[in-house]
């Protein structure tokens, strides 16, 4: 993300030890480069990371804004929007994480609940308070995924950081994983190359066994 305030392009370190420890060589995009050089740089790289942040601009997806929305950046959501199109034309994989899962079933023709505590009833806390690494929620990994293959298991406790959710679903995705409450925590392409988790996976990869498997994945999937 860039950031006004401090003129600084940024990711939490997280993420680049994940891919570090996941056996690949992360490469940081910044959110101000040029449109028009997206297929070029996207013919460059072997996989594409999205990463977490602000809400996605509604008007995106056809939406006008509600009042709670958050913060949003609208020159990342342009790039992000250009990055998964360009990427699933060139048959790269994607792994999206939080804002990145919603990015990509933007970019996909879907659609965002803008703040699961008023537009939802009886949701469970998403927004935990408390640390990063923090296991707070459990979500259910339907049976024959891409996600149950990657994890290896039905039932995994996870961190959660959101107040947006999944509403219309994409083109050519299914749903992986849901909370108790029914929120959609993971997505997956048809195809095998996209899976996007709702929680925080670069926060809990130190801790838990599970979470370091899904940037694995994305190097694997890279080669
Ligand atoms: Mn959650």
């Amino acid at each position: 993300m860039f950031n006004y305030k401090l003129n600084r392009n940024m990711l939490g370190d997280d993420y680049v030890t994940a891919v570090v420890e996941g056996g690949g060589i992360p490469l940081i995009i910044p959110s101000n480069i040029r449109v028009e050089n997206i297929p070029e740089l996207i013919s460059k790289i072997d996989g594409l990371l999205l990463s977490g942040g602000d809400d996605v601009n509604p008007l995106i997806y056809g939406e006008e804004p509600h009042p709670n929305l958050g913060d949003v950046d609208p020159l990342r959501d342009v790039l992000e929007i250009h990055l998964v199109k360009t990427a699933i034309e060139k048959k790269k994989p994607i792994l999206g994480i939080c804002r990145g899962l919603q990015v990509l079933n933007i970019a996909l023709g879907g659609t965002v609940i803008q703040d699961i505590f008023s537009q939802k009833e009886k949701v469970i806390g998403h927004r935990q308070k408390g640390p990063r690494y923090y296991l707070s929620h459990q979500v259910y990994i339907e049976k024959n995924t891409l996600l149950a293959d990657v994890i290896g298991k039905e039932e995994l406790l996870v961190n959660s950081f959101h107040h947006q959710c999944i509403g219309v679903l994409g083109d050519n995705l299914l749903i992986n994983c849901k909370s108790s409450d029914g929120i959609i925590e993971g997505i997956e392409s048809k195809c095998g190359n996209i899976l996007a988790v709702q929680w925080h996976p670069e926060n809990l990869w130190r801790y838990t066994d599970e979470n370091i498997k899904l940037f694995k994945w994305l190097v694997d999937k890279s080669k």
